[in-house]
Protein backbone atom coordinates (compact mmCIF):
# COMPACT_ATOMS: atom_id res chain seq x y z
CA UNK A 1 0.00 0.00 0.00
CA UNK A 2 1.11 3.47 -1.09
CA UNK A 3 2.10 5.40 2.04
CA UNK A 4 1.87 9.27 0.88
CA UNK A 5 -0.25 11.48 3.00
CA UNK A 6 -2.56 12.53 0.98
CA UNK A 7 -2.89 16.36 0.36
CA UNK A 8 -6.38 16.50 1.60
CA UNK A 9 -5.89 15.57 4.74
CA UNK A 10 -3.18 18.63 5.67
CA UNK A 11 -5.47 20.37 7.06
CA UNK A 12 -5.97 17.86 9.77
CA UNK A 13 -2.52 16.65 10.96
CA UNK A 14 0.07 18.13 12.60
CA UNK A 15 3.79 16.64 12.53
CA UNK A 16 3.21 14.40 15.43
CA UNK A 17 0.55 12.80 13.58
CA UNK A 18 2.48 12.89 10.02
CA UNK A 19 5.38 11.00 12.38
CA UNK A 20 2.41 8.48 13.26
CA UNK A 21 1.57 7.82 9.92
CA UNK A 22 4.60 6.84 9.26
CA UNK A 23 5.23 4.47 12.26
CA UNK A 24 2.20 2.98 12.15
CA UNK A 25 2.65 2.12 8.26
CA UNK A 26 6.01 1.11 9.10
CA UNK A 27 4.40 -0.96 11.99
CA UNK A 28 1.88 -2.72 10.15
CA UNK A 29 4.36 -3.50 7.19
CA UNK A 30 6.73 -5.19 9.78
CA UNK A 31 4.37 -6.74 12.50
CA UNK A 32 0.71 -7.50 10.66
CA UNK A 33 1.19 -8.00 6.79
CA UNK A 34 3.17 -11.35 7.75
CA UNK A 35 0.88 -12.36 10.17
CA UNK A 36 -2.31 -11.46 8.43
CA UNK A 37 -2.19 -15.16 5.63
CA UNK A 38 -1.36 -17.35 9.46
CA UNK A 39 -4.75 -15.62 11.02
CA UNK A 40 -6.69 -15.65 7.77
CA UNK A 41 -5.87 -19.87 7.65
CA UNK A 42 -6.82 -20.33 11.68
CA UNK A 43 -9.65 -18.44 12.09
CA UNK A 44 -10.46 -20.40 15.52
CA UNK A 45 -7.39 -18.49 17.45
CA UNK A 46 -7.73 -14.80 18.78
CA UNK A 47 -4.67 -12.87 17.48
CA UNK A 48 -2.83 -12.19 20.37
CA UNK A 49 0.58 -11.49 19.33
CA UNK A 50 -0.69 -8.26 17.40
CA UNK A 51 -2.30 -6.90 20.54
CA UNK A 52 0.52 -7.38 22.37
CA UNK A 53 2.92 -5.40 20.13
CA UNK A 54 0.62 -3.07 20.03
CA UNK A 55 -0.55 -2.10 23.54
CA UNK A 56 3.45 -2.04 24.01
CA UNK A 57 3.15 0.70 21.93
CA UNK A 58 1.16 2.48 23.85
CA UNK A 59 -1.12 2.57 21.41
CA UNK A 60 -4.97 1.45 23.34
CA UNK A 61 -4.26 4.90 25.09
CA UNK A 62 -3.41 7.06 22.60
CA UNK A 63 -6.43 9.10 24.33
CA UNK A 64 -5.36 8.86 27.76
CA UNK A 65 -4.10 11.69 28.87
CA UNK A 66 -0.27 11.93 29.59
CA UNK A 67 -0.89 12.37 33.96
CA UNK A 68 -2.51 8.36 33.66
CA UNK A 69 0.59 7.35 31.72
CA UNK A 70 -1.01 7.63 28.57
CA UNK A 71 -0.12 9.52 25.05
CA UNK A 72 -2.36 12.46 25.46
CA UNK A 73 -2.79 12.71 21.73
CA UNK A 74 -6.56 12.41 20.47
CA UNK A 75 -8.99 11.60 18.01
CA UNK A 76 -7.05 12.94 14.85
CA UNK A 77 -3.99 10.29 16.50
CA UNK A 78 -6.36 7.43 16.80
CA UNK A 79 -7.66 7.85 13.48
CA UNK A 80 -4.37 7.53 12.65
CA UNK A 81 -3.30 4.19 14.21
CA UNK A 82 -6.43 2.49 12.93
CA UNK A 83 -7.09 3.34 9.51
CA UNK A 84 -3.52 2.54 8.50
CA UNK A 85 -3.52 -0.47 10.61
CA UNK A 86 -7.01 -1.48 8.75
CA UNK A 87 -5.15 -1.04 5.24
CA UNK A 88 -2.89 -3.76 5.90
CA UNK A 89 -5.42 -6.05 8.35
CA UNK A 90 -9.26 -5.01 9.27
CA UNK A 91 -8.80 -7.77 12.56
CA UNK A 92 -5.89 -6.12 13.79
CA UNK A 93 -7.74 -2.47 13.54
CA UNK A 94 -10.64 -4.33 14.54
CA UNK A 95 -8.27 -5.13 18.11
CA UNK A 96 -7.03 -1.73 18.25
CA UNK A 97 -10.80 0.07 17.90
CA UNK A 98 -12.42 -2.30 20.06
CA UNK A 99 -10.68 -1.42 23.22
CA UNK A 100 -10.55 2.15 22.87
CA UNK A 101 -14.28 2.71 23.11
CA UNK A 102 -14.34 1.40 27.14
CA UNK A 103 -10.78 3.56 26.89
CA UNK A 104 -13.37 6.58 26.28
CA UNK A 105 -15.84 5.27 29.25
CA UNK A 106 -12.97 5.52 31.89
CA UNK A 107 -11.76 8.69 30.24
CA UNK A 108 -14.85 10.79 30.47
CA UNK A 109 -16.99 9.01 33.27
CA UNK A 110 -14.16 7.31 35.48
CA UNK A 111 -13.83 8.58 39.22
CA UNK A 112 -10.16 9.90 39.49
CA UNK A 113 -9.32 6.24 40.87
CA UNK A 114 -11.31 4.55 38.87
CA UNK A 115 -8.58 6.44 36.44
CA UNK A 116 -5.45 5.79 38.57
CA UNK A 117 -6.05 2.26 38.78
CA UNK A 118 -6.89 1.38 35.12
CA UNK A 119 -5.73 4.05 32.74
CA UNK A 120 -2.08 3.58 33.59
CA UNK A 121 -2.18 -0.42 33.17
CA UNK A 122 -3.97 0.08 29.31
CA UNK A 123 -1.25 2.73 28.89
CA UNK A 124 1.61 0.34 29.46
CA UNK A 125 -0.31 -2.76 27.81
CA UNK A 126 -0.79 -4.64 30.94
CA UNK A 127 -4.65 -4.52 30.57
CA UNK A 128 -7.28 -4.24 27.91
CA UNK A 129 -10.47 -3.38 28.26
CA UNK A 130 -14.01 -4.64 26.68
CA UNK A 131 -17.25 -2.53 26.95
CA UNK A 132 -20.57 -5.39 27.21
CA UNK A 133 -23.69 -3.77 25.93
CA UNK A 134 -24.94 -5.78 23.22
CA UNK A 135 -27.48 -9.15 24.63
CA UNK A 136 -28.90 -11.74 22.84
CA UNK A 137 -32.46 -11.23 22.52
CA UNK A 138 -32.31 -7.26 22.42
CA UNK A 139 -29.36 -6.51 20.37
CA UNK A 140 -29.11 -3.14 19.63
CA UNK A 141 -31.89 -2.02 21.83
CA UNK A 142 -30.60 -0.57 24.63
CA UNK A 143 -33.63 0.23 26.64
CA UNK A 144 -34.82 -3.16 26.69
CA UNK A 145 -31.37 -4.72 28.39
CA UNK A 146 -32.12 -7.66 30.79
CA UNK A 147 -29.08 -7.88 32.07
CA UNK A 148 -29.63 -7.01 36.30
CA UNK A 149 -27.32 -5.47 38.57
CA UNK A 150 -28.92 -5.89 42.09
CA UNK A 151 -27.69 -3.93 45.03
CA UNK A 152 -26.43 -6.57 48.17
CA UNK A 153 -24.91 -4.41 50.67
CA UNK A 154 -21.55 -2.67 49.38
CA UNK A 155 -21.40 -4.09 46.49
CA UNK A 156 -23.47 -5.04 43.46
CA UNK A 157 -24.66 -8.60 42.24
CA UNK A 158 -24.84 -8.59 38.20
CA UNK A 159 -26.38 -11.17 36.13
CA UNK A 160 -27.14 -11.52 32.42
CA UNK A 161 -25.40 -12.42 28.95
CA UNK A 162 -23.85 -10.03 26.72
CA UNK A 163 -22.70 -10.59 22.94
CA UNK A 164 -20.29 -9.65 20.09
CA UNK A 165 -18.11 -8.15 22.54
CA UNK A 166 -15.33 -6.77 20.85
CA UNK A 167 -11.55 -7.95 22.75
CA UNK A 168 -13.65 -10.22 24.33
CA UNK A 169 -10.82 -13.31 25.45
CA UNK A 170 -8.37 -10.37 25.43
CA UNK A 171 -10.18 -8.05 28.12
CA UNK A 172 -8.70 -8.61 31.95
CA UNK A 173 -11.31 -5.61 32.68
CA UNK A 174 -15.15 -5.46 31.09
CA UNK A 175 -16.99 -2.46 30.99
CA UNK A 176 -20.57 -4.13 32.02
CA UNK A 177 -23.90 -1.93 31.15
CA UNK A 178 -26.56 -3.25 32.99
CA UNK A 179 -30.41 -2.77 34.31
CA UNK A 180 -30.44 -0.92 38.04
CA UNK A 181 -33.99 -0.19 38.14
CA UNK A 182 -37.42 -1.74 36.71
CA UNK A 183 -38.24 -2.01 33.45
CA UNK A 184 -41.08 1.00 33.68
CA UNK A 185 -38.05 3.43 34.76
CA UNK A 186 -37.24 5.10 31.58
CA UNK A 187 -33.40 3.77 30.35
CA UNK A 188 -31.97 7.83 30.75
CA UNK A 189 -31.93 6.75 34.40
CA UNK A 190 -32.40 2.74 34.83
CA UNK A 191 -29.06 1.61 33.55
CA UNK A 192 -25.53 1.54 35.45
CA UNK A 193 -22.39 1.36 34.08
CA UNK A 194 -20.03 -1.42 35.90
CA UNK A 195 -16.04 -2.39 35.92
CA UNK A 196 -16.01 -6.18 35.82
CA UNK A 197 -12.83 -7.31 36.21
CA UNK A 198 -12.18 -10.33 34.05
CA UNK A 199 -11.28 -12.69 36.94
CA UNK A 200 -14.33 -12.37 38.75
CA UNK A 201 -15.98 -15.50 39.87
CA UNK A 202 -19.38 -15.94 37.97
CA UNK A 203 -17.98 -14.37 34.90
CA UNK A 204 -17.38 -16.61 32.03
CA UNK A 205 -15.92 -16.28 28.80
CA UNK A 206 -17.38 -18.72 26.07
CA UNK A 207 -15.18 -20.37 23.64
CA UNK A 208 -14.44 -18.35 20.49
CA UNK A 209 -16.06 -18.70 17.49
CA UNK A 210 -14.53 -16.83 14.23
CA UNK A 211 -16.71 -15.32 12.07
CA UNK A 212 -17.17 -14.51 8.38
CA UNK A 213 -14.49 -12.17 8.43
CA UNK A 214 -11.93 -10.58 11.16
CA UNK A 215 -10.07 -13.47 11.73
CA UNK A 216 -8.25 -13.23 14.83
CA UNK A 217 -10.24 -10.50 16.33
CA UNK A 218 -12.63 -12.34 18.84
CA UNK A 219 -16.56 -10.91 19.78
CA UNK A 220 -17.49 -13.11 21.57
CA UNK A 221 -20.37 -13.88 24.60
CA UNK A 222 -20.01 -12.97 28.24
CA UNK A 223 -22.16 -14.82 30.52
CA UNK A 224 -22.46 -13.26 34.49
CA UNK A 225 -24.20 -15.58 37.09
CA UNK A 226 -24.07 -13.03 39.85
CA UNK A 227 -20.82 -11.62 39.73
CA UNK A 228 -20.11 -9.85 42.70
CA UNK A 229 -18.44 -6.43 42.21
CA UNK A 230 -17.83 -4.16 44.81
CA UNK A 231 -19.90 -0.42 44.98
CA UNK A 232 -16.58 1.39 43.81
CA UNK A 233 -16.67 -0.07 40.51
CA UNK A 234 -19.58 1.35 39.31
CA UNK A 235 -18.64 3.60 36.40
CA UNK A 236 -20.35 7.07 36.30
CA UNK A 237 -23.28 7.13 38.79
CA UNK A 238 -26.05 4.63 39.46
CA UNK A 239 -28.67 5.56 36.56
CA UNK A 240 -26.06 7.24 34.17
CA UNK A 241 -25.35 3.49 32.30
CA UNK A 242 -27.09 4.88 29.26
CA UNK A 243 -25.29 7.67 29.17
CA UNK A 244 -21.81 6.36 29.45
CA UNK A 245 -22.40 3.65 26.60
CA UNK A 246 -24.02 6.27 24.16
CA UNK A 247 -21.06 8.78 24.80
CA UNK A 248 -18.64 6.44 24.26
CA UNK A 249 -20.25 4.90 21.31
CA UNK A 250 -20.64 8.30 19.69
CA UNK A 251 -17.43 9.66 20.57
CA UNK A 252 -14.94 6.65 20.23
CA UNK A 253 -17.03 4.22 18.23
CA UNK A 254 -18.37 5.86 15.03
CA UNK A 255 -14.98 7.41 14.05
CA UNK A 256 -12.98 4.43 15.07
CA UNK A 257 -15.76 2.02 13.10
CA UNK A 258 -14.98 5.37 10.13
CA UNK A 259 -11.60 4.52 10.08
CA UNK A 260 -11.65 0.67 10.26
CA UNK A 261 -13.68 0.78 6.83
CA UNK A 262 -11.52 3.92 5.29
CA UNK A 263 -8.54 1.06 5.60
CA UNK A 264 -9.96 -1.41 4.35
CA UNK A 265 -12.19 0.77 1.23
CA UNK A 266 -7.98 1.95 0.12
CA UNK A 267 -7.42 -1.41 0.17
CA UNK A 268 -9.68 -2.72 -1.94
CA UNK A 269 -9.04 0.28 -4.17
CA UNK A 270 -5.56 -0.25 -4.03
CA UNK A 271 -6.35 -4.11 -4.56
CA UNK A 272 -8.29 -3.15 -7.57
CA UNK A 273 -6.23 -0.56 -9.72
CA UNK A 274 -3.18 -3.40 -9.25
CA UNK A 275 -5.46 -6.13 -11.01
CA UNK A 276 -6.81 -4.00 -13.70
CA UNK A 277 -3.86 -2.38 -14.35
CA UNK A 278 -1.94 -6.02 -14.94
CA UNK A 279 -4.32 -7.70 -16.83
CA UNK A 280 -4.48 -8.16 -20.37
CA UNK A 281 -6.97 -7.39 -22.37
CA UNK A 282 -6.95 -6.49 -26.21
CA UNK A 283 -3.77 -4.60 -27.28
CA UNK A 284 -3.72 -3.39 -23.55
CA UNK A 285 -4.90 -4.06 -20.35
CA UNK A 286 -8.59 -4.34 -18.24
CA UNK A 287 -7.67 -0.50 -16.86
CA UNK A 288 -8.01 1.18 -20.44
CA UNK A 289 -11.41 -0.11 -20.88
CA UNK A 290 -13.89 3.41 -20.77
CA UNK A 291 -16.53 1.21 -19.09
CA UNK A 292 -14.08 -0.02 -16.46
CA UNK A 293 -12.29 3.47 -15.97
CA UNK A 294 -15.50 4.68 -15.07
CA UNK A 295 -15.75 2.16 -12.20
CA UNK A 296 -12.67 3.11 -10.89
CA UNK A 297 -13.71 6.69 -10.91
CA UNK A 298 -16.66 5.71 -8.61
CA UNK A 299 -14.46 4.17 -6.23
CA UNK A 300 -11.82 6.63 -6.07
CA UNK A 301 -14.67 9.25 -5.54
CA UNK A 302 -16.16 7.86 -2.59
CA UNK A 303 -12.80 6.56 -1.07
CA UNK A 304 -11.61 10.20 -1.17
CA UNK A 305 -15.03 11.89 0.31
CA UNK A 306 -14.79 9.35 2.92
CA UNK A 307 -11.05 9.83 3.87
CA UNK A 308 -11.95 13.54 4.40
CA UNK A 309 -14.87 13.05 6.30
CA UNK A 310 -13.36 10.55 8.81
CA UNK A 311 -10.58 12.85 9.47
CA UNK A 312 -12.27 16.08 9.62
CA UNK A 313 -15.20 14.65 12.04
CA UNK A 314 -12.46 13.84 14.53
CA UNK A 315 -10.47 17.22 13.91
CA UNK A 316 -13.49 18.71 15.00
CA UNK A 317 -13.50 16.71 18.08
CA UNK A 318 -10.00 16.75 18.78
CA UNK A 319 -10.98 21.13 19.42
CA UNK A 320 -13.63 20.62 21.40
CA UNK A 321 -16.00 21.33 18.81
CA UNK A 322 -19.74 19.82 18.36
CA UNK A 323 -19.66 17.69 15.89
CA UNK A 324 -21.70 14.11 17.00
CA UNK A 325 -23.17 13.93 13.81
CA UNK A 326 -20.28 14.76 11.88
CA UNK A 327 -18.63 11.25 13.92
CA UNK A 328 -22.03 9.57 12.88
CA UNK A 329 -21.86 10.41 9.10
CA UNK A 330 -18.35 9.48 8.65
CA UNK A 331 -18.92 5.90 10.16
CA UNK A 332 -22.09 5.92 8.10
CA UNK A 333 -21.14 6.90 4.68
CA UNK A 334 -17.46 6.01 5.21
CA UNK A 335 -18.83 2.23 5.30
CA UNK A 336 -21.51 2.53 3.01
CA UNK A 337 -19.11 3.68 0.44
CA UNK A 338 -16.82 0.76 1.37
CA UNK A 339 -19.22 -1.56 0.86
CA UNK A 340 -20.20 0.08 -2.54
CA UNK A 341 -16.51 -0.04 -3.78
CA UNK A 342 -16.27 -3.12 -2.61
CA UNK A 343 -18.50 -4.34 -4.65
CA UNK A 344 -17.62 -2.80 -7.97
CA UNK A 345 -14.13 -4.49 -6.98
CA UNK A 346 -15.39 -8.08 -6.58
CA UNK A 347 -17.04 -7.21 -9.98
CA UNK A 348 -14.28 -6.10 -11.54
CA UNK A 349 -12.26 -8.69 -10.64
CA UNK A 350 -14.68 -11.85 -12.01
CA UNK A 351 -13.95 -15.05 -10.82
CA UNK A 352 -10.73 -14.37 -9.40
CA UNK A 353 -12.37 -12.07 -6.50
CA UNK A 354 -13.53 -15.67 -5.72
CA UNK A 355 -10.29 -17.07 -5.08
CA UNK A 356 -10.01 -18.33 -1.64
CA UNK A 357 -5.89 -16.76 -1.26
CA UNK A 358 -6.64 -13.72 -2.74
CA UNK A 359 -6.83 -10.58 -0.81
CA UNK A 360 -9.90 -8.94 -1.96
CA UNK A 361 -12.13 -11.77 -0.32
CA UNK A 362 -10.75 -11.24 2.71
CA UNK A 363 -11.56 -7.51 2.92
CA UNK A 364 -14.85 -8.17 1.63
CA UNK A 365 -15.86 -10.38 4.61
CA UNK A 366 -13.97 -7.83 6.79
CA UNK A 367 -15.41 -4.53 5.70
CA UNK A 368 -19.43 -6.45 6.48
CA UNK A 369 -17.97 -6.15 10.01
CA UNK A 370 -18.15 -2.51 10.06
CA UNK A 371 -21.91 -2.33 9.84
CA UNK A 372 -23.72 -3.53 13.31
CA UNK A 373 -20.58 -1.59 16.14
CA UNK A 374 -21.29 1.51 17.51
CA UNK A 375 -24.71 1.65 15.42
CA UNK A 376 -26.02 -0.01 12.59
CA UNK A 377 -27.15 2.18 9.64
CA UNK A 378 -30.94 2.27 10.32
CA UNK A 379 -29.77 4.32 13.98
CA UNK A 380 -27.19 6.26 11.97
CA UNK A 381 -29.99 7.87 9.66
CA UNK A 382 -32.37 8.12 12.61
CA UNK A 383 -29.66 10.49 14.16
CA UNK A 384 -29.18 12.24 11.04
CA UNK A 385 -32.36 12.89 10.39
CA UNK A 386 -32.99 14.35 13.58
CA UNK A 387 -30.38 16.63 12.97
CA UNK A 388 -32.11 17.48 10.08
CA UNK A 389 -35.05 18.52 11.78
CA UNK A 390 -33.32 20.07 14.66
CA UNK A 391 -34.14 17.69 17.14
CA UNK A 392 -30.81 16.69 18.16
CA UNK A 393 -30.17 15.39 20.86
CA UNK A 394 -27.30 16.23 23.43
CA UNK A 395 -24.19 17.05 21.52
CA UNK A 396 -21.16 14.54 23.52
CA UNK A 397 -18.90 16.22 21.43
CA UNK A 398 -19.36 19.57 23.51
CA UNK A 399 -19.84 18.40 27.10
CA UNK A 400 -17.10 15.72 27.32
CA UNK A 401 -14.69 16.22 24.60
CA UNK A 402 -14.23 19.79 25.22
CA UNK A 403 -12.78 19.09 28.70
CA UNK A 404 -9.72 16.43 27.63
CA UNK A 405 -6.33 17.09 27.47
CA UNK A 406 -6.12 16.70 23.92
CA UNK A 407 -8.65 19.60 23.24
CA UNK A 408 -6.41 22.38 21.57
CA UNK A 409 -8.47 25.69 20.68
CA UNK A 410 -9.85 26.02 17.08
CA UNK A 411 -7.64 29.26 15.61
CA UNK A 412 -4.41 27.54 16.61
CA UNK A 413 -2.87 26.36 12.99
CA UNK A 414 -2.47 22.81 13.30
CA UNK A 415 0.60 23.16 11.76
CA UNK A 416 2.29 24.97 15.11
CA UNK A 417 0.82 22.02 17.17
CA UNK A 418 4.26 20.38 19.66
CA UNK A 419 4.26 16.89 20.25
CA UNK A 420 2.57 15.69 23.26
CA UNK A 421 4.69 15.70 26.51
CA UNK A 422 4.21 11.61 26.21
CA UNK A 423 7.19 11.86 23.89
CA UNK A 424 5.63 10.83 20.31
CA UNK A 425 4.94 7.47 20.07
CA UNK A 426 8.45 5.94 20.50
CA UNK A 427 8.51 1.87 21.28
CA UNK A 428 7.89 1.16 24.74
CA UNK A 429 9.39 -1.81 26.91
C1 LIG B 1 -17.33 -6.70 14.76
C2 LIG B 1 -18.33 -6.37 15.85
C3 LIG B 1 -17.87 -5.83 17.04
C4 LIG B 1 -18.78 -5.53 18.06
N1 LIG B 1 -18.32 -5.05 19.24
C5 LIG B 1 -19.18 -4.84 20.26
C6 LIG B 1 -18.70 -4.45 21.55
O1 LIG B 1 -17.49 -4.27 21.75
N2 LIG B 1 -19.60 -4.28 22.55
C7 LIG B 1 -20.94 -4.45 22.36
O2 LIG B 1 -21.70 -4.28 23.29
N3 LIG B 1 -21.43 -4.83 21.14
C8 LIG B 1 -20.59 -5.01 20.10
N4 LIG B 1 -21.06 -5.41 18.87
C9 LIG B 1 -22.49 -5.61 18.69
C10 LIG B 1 -23.16 -4.46 17.94
O3 LIG B 1 -23.18 -3.31 18.74
C11 LIG B 1 -24.56 -4.95 17.57
O4 LIG B 1 -24.39 -5.93 16.56
C12 LIG B 1 -25.47 -3.83 17.14
O5 LIG B 1 -25.80 -3.03 18.24
C13 LIG B 1 -26.77 -4.35 16.52
O6 LIG B 1 -27.34 -5.36 17.31
P1 LIG B 1 -27.75 -6.75 16.63
O7 LIG B 1 -26.63 -7.20 15.78
O8 LIG B 1 -28.25 -7.66 17.65
O9 LIG B 1 -28.92 -6.36 15.64
P2 LIG B 1 -30.48 -5.98 16.02
O10 LIG B 1 -30.45 -4.96 17.09
O11 LIG B 1 -31.19 -7.25 16.28
O12 LIG B 1 -30.92 -5.35 14.68
C14 LIG B 1 -31.12 -6.14 13.49
C15 LIG B 1 -31.52 -5.21 12.35
O13 LIG B 1 -32.72 -4.48 12.70
C16 LIG B 1 -32.48 -3.09 12.62
N5 LIG B 1 -33.19 -2.40 13.71
C17 LIG B 1 -33.22 -2.77 15.00
N6 LIG B 1 -33.93 -1.89 15.73
C18 LIG B 1 -34.35 -0.95 14.86
C19 LIG B 1 -35.11 0.26 15.00
N7 LIG B 1 -35.59 0.66 16.18
N8 LIG B 1 -35.35 1.01 13.90
C20 LIG B 1 -34.87 0.62 12.69
N9 LIG B 1 -34.14 -0.51 12.51
C21 LIG B 1 -33.87 -1.27 13.57
C22 LIG B 1 -30.97 -2.94 12.78
O14 LIG B 1 -30.49 -1.74 12.26
C23 LIG B 1 -30.47 -4.17 12.05
O15 LIG B 1 -30.43 -3.89 10.67
C24 LIG B 1 -20.18 -5.72 17.84
C25 LIG B 1 -20.63 -6.25 16.63
C26 LIG B 1 -19.72 -6.57 15.63
C27 LIG B 1 -20.21 -7.15 14.35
Amino acid sequence: MPTTLPSALRPYLTPVHEKLWQETDAFAAEHVAPRVQRMEASSGKVERKTAELMAARGWFAVTVPAAYGGLGEGHVAKTVLIHRIAAVSGAAAAILQASQIPVGSLVHWGSHEQKCLWLPQIADGTVLPSIAVTEPEIGGHIGGMETVAERDGDSWLITGSKVHIGNSHLAGVHVVVARTASPEVSASRALTAFLVEHGRRGLTVQPHRPGLGLHGFSFGRLDLNRVRVPADNVLGNVGQGLNVAQSSSILYGRPNLAAVSLGLHEAIVHTTVCYLKKRPRYAGTLSDLAVVRDRIGEMEARLRAARTLAYQAVHLLDHGLSCDTDLINSKYLGHKWAVRSGRDAMELHGARALDADYPLQRLWRDVQHAYPPAGTGEFQRIHLAKAALREDPIQWSEHLAAETAWTRPVQQPTTLVEAGPSGCFSTRG
